[in-house]
């Protein structure tokens, strides 16, 4: 059944303009149908009474909850264009709960002034699709720009950045994630296809991040992003 993200008043169901537009064009929704509308993080499933107006009623409260159990974050350098839309794609489908986007010293994409405004938009955007097509309570919350040296203040109970110069096995992300404890706060950062320098994983690790390994295989950025948030998943879900 299509998902969508709306607010309920009372027993009203209210869609902003796009989804409105989907559910009528795209979806050709006729009245008598059921969608399933999150609002205020509670999943109910809905009636389409009328279409010309549109109204939807909310007939009850569906139980579930498709959250990790666990607040995850990424910390991704910036990638260019359809690379950067993937990862956050990707990190909506395996669970995260907030992406913040940084720039680093091999950067080499950089978004200025207003320009950054249009693309956190465009990223909202796939965020809400993802969340939606993927069944979730939660659309991730994305961040303005950060750059590197701002990761001091980042808070999260386990600190880590996926370094591919670190000597330690995969072991060391298992060890860390395991060491979660209900309701505390990971935090993973991955580099750009540059890498990071010495210097940025110094400062990481005087910030209190560890550096994990990925494997034996130096992985492309956004493979770096989907692995680490697979494992991640995987193990929280099974814990
Ligand atoms: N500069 C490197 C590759 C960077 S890969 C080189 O060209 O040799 C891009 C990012 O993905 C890295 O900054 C790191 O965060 C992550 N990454 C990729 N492979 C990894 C691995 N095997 N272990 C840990 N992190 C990895």
């Amino acid at each position: 059944m299509q998902r969508y993200f709306g607010h309920k008043i009372k027993n009203n169901i209210i869609l902003d303009e796009e989804d409105s537009y989907h559910l009528l064009k795209v979806m050709r929704a006729r009245r008598g149908e059921e969608i399933e509308v999150v609002a205020d993080d509670n999943v109910y499933l809905c009636e389409i009474t009328s279409v010309k107006p549109l109204k939807i009623i909310s007939k009850k409260l569906i139980k579930e909850n498709n959250e990790l159990p666990n607040y995850v974050v990424l910390i991704a350098a910036l990638l260019k264009g359809d690379k950067m839309d993937f990862v956050l794609q990707k990190a909506t489908e395996l669970g995260v709960s907030e992406i913040v986007l940084m720039t680093t010293e091999r950067t080499i994409v950089r978004i200025k002034g207003h320009k950054d405004d249009l693309k956190l938009g465009r990223y909202q955007k796939i965020l809400k699709e993802a969340a939606q097509q993927c069944k979730r309570r939660k659309v991730p919350f994305i961040h303005r720009l950060i750059d590197f040296n701002q990761l001091d203040e980042v808070y999260a109970d386990v600190k880590l950045i996926a370094y591919e110069g670190t000597r330690t096995s995969v072991a060391t992300l298992n060890k860390k994630i395991d060491s979660l404890k209900p309701k505390q706060k990971l935090a993973v950062v991955i580099g750009p296809e540059g890498g990071f320098s010495e210097g940025e994983i110094a400062f990481a690790k005087h910030n209190g991040f560890t550096p994990v390994g990925l494997g034996n295989r130096i992985l492309r950025a956004e493979t770096a992003s989907i692995y680490a948030l697979s494992v991640i998943a995987n193990r929280l879900e099974t814990k």
